[in-house]
């Protein structure tokens, strides 16, 4: 059985039962044997399933943000403003699909006509992560049920009954069950569903399971995709406007409690503004960092998803402090009920600390002064990781060469921590590998075939 927890309450909400390689057995031969008619039943039906499932979704959409909050702590107007964005990808998803599945006729000449066609994958593994379940889960689900894939799909331990929630609203949207089946268990049934004869394996969360999930998997020819975690820096130069700017970062580092894949998680500032910018990033932070009920209308920061988090970031902010940083924002672990931690910001930083090189995923950040444009690039560039980065300049030109030096998947000029399907997210080096989003990610799920087509008289 799997116990649901609440972390704002820490009252346990809920006993689910948990799969067995026995159920994972038993629901990949299900998967398996639709597939083909999944496929035949051709994209405009399946399109118009996803279609239904996306109007239902906004109908619920309270219900469904309520769940979320409820298991995993995010305030509800974030958990509702979630569900309504999904709204778009899933439209994105819709419009995009056909196209990638259209056949390309690349040569036609004499009696000679070679033809590229897109065929599904088969049986797609999904196995995500907490943070945002609506927006990782349907980039890789929806688009590959769309491309005729069917889908066994596990979403975390902490956000099973969203998961569960997500397949009642497609069940009851006409997708058949047959087509997607929510595994429900933590990592141990993770890894068990590895074993299985899969097509496609699609990995979202730390870059410390993706590395066991890849081992797992080695020496097998199945396609794969892995959106990992960050160390994402914003770089704020010497032109821009304090104010505004410090808002934009504040909530890109605490927005979701910090628990972003791009949340902003190092900060470099010119040294002309260093001492103004770290005054009034901590004055918005204090103002913004509204903390406790996660139901109420005016939370902004909710309790901690995981438990153990707590004790990693007071880790780091420790480690910091001992090795000279100084605190701006005091923070913490609070007292009383809930896994609440209030924001921590830390000047006078450098790259010994672990609050700088390792992935934080929660409300702490630390802020470094840099002398000019070539040593905030090498810094953004002192990580192993490789998601997202920005630059706040008013000057295009600048922030396109301080960008264009950068190693990451995604970057901003003036701004940070945003998201659009029509982009690919994706991710390098210890960020992970594979696209979703864009047509690139719908791509993902397809298999090229090559047609030589000869006419003979
Ligand atoms: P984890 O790596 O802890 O877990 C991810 C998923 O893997 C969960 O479903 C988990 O199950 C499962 N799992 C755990 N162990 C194994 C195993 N041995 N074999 C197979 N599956 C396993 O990540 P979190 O869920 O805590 O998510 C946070 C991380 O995800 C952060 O690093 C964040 O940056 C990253 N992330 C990246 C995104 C991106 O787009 N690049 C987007 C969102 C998050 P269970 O949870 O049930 O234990």
């Amino acid at each position: 059985m799997l116990t649901m927890i609440n972390p704002a309450t820490e009252e346990v909400i809920g006993q689910l039962p948990t799969d067995t390689a026995e159920s994972l057995q038993s629901k990949y031969a299900q998967l398996a044997a639709f597939q083909p008619k999944w496929n035949a039943l051709g994209f405009e039906k399946r399109a118009k399933i996803v279609a239904a499932f996306n109007d239902r979704l906004q109908e619920h959409k309270k219900e469904c943000a309520e769940i979320l909050m409820r298991e995993m702590g995010k305030p509800f107007k974030q958990a509702l403003s979630e569900v309504e964005g999904t709204h778009k990808r899933l439209d994105f998803f819709i419009k995009n699909t056909a196209a990638c599945l259209k056949d390309d006729v690349v040569l036609t000449q004499d009696n000679v006509k070679e033809v590229i066609s897109y065929e599904p994958l088969g049986v797609v593994g999904n196995i995500s992560a907490w943070n945002y379940p609506y927006f990782v889960g349907t980039n890789v689900f929806i688009p590959a049920l769309l491309t005729g894939n069917t889908v066994l799909y596990k979403p975390s331990e902490l956000t099973a009954m969203t998961g569960l929630k997500i397949a009642e609203l497609l069940y009851a949207s006409g997708l058949p069950k047959e087509a997607l089946q929510v595994v429900v268990g933590g990592g141990d049934v993770g890894k068990t569903m590895l074993a299985l004869p899969l097509a496609g394996l699609f990995f979202t969360g730390s870059y410390a399971t993706g590395k066991k999930v890849s081992e797992a998997l080695g020496g097998r020819f199945l396609r794969t995709g892995y959106e990992l975690g960050g160390k994402d820096p914003v770089y704020i130069c010497d032109d821009i406007d304090i104010a505004k700017t410090a808002e934009m970062v504040a909530d890109g580092a605490f927005y979701n409690a910090g628990q972003s894949c791009c949340a902003v998680e190092r900060i470099y500032v010119h040294e002309k503004i260093y001492d103004r910018f770290v005054e009034e990033f901590a004055t918005v932070t204090r103002r913004m960092a509204v903390m406790g009920d996660p139901q109420n209308e005016k939370t902004y920061l909710g309790p901690l998803a995981r438990k153990p988090q707590l004790a990693v970031l007071e880790d780091q902010v420790s480690d910091a402090v001992r090795k000279g940083a100084k605190v701006v924002v005091s923070g913490g672990v609070q007292k009383g009920k809930g896994w609440y931690f209030a924001p921590v910001v830390l000047s006078n930083v450098n790259h010994s600390m672990k609050i700088m090189r390792d992935e934080s995923f929660g409300p702490v950040v630390g802020i470094m002064k840099v002398a000019d444009d070539t040593e905030a690039v090498r810094h953004m560039n002192d990580t192993e990781y490789g998601l997202t980065a920005s630059v706040y300049t008013k000057d295009e030109k600048r922030g396109e060469r301080v960008l264009s030096q950068v190693d990451a998947g995604t970057v901003y000029w003036n701004a940070c921590d945003r998201v659009s399907p029509h982009l690919p997210w994706t991710g390098r080096r210890h960020s992970g590998i594979g696209s979703t989003g864009s047509k690139i990610g719908i791509q993902a799920f397809v298999q090229p075939k090559a047609h030589h087509w000869i006419t003979r008289d």
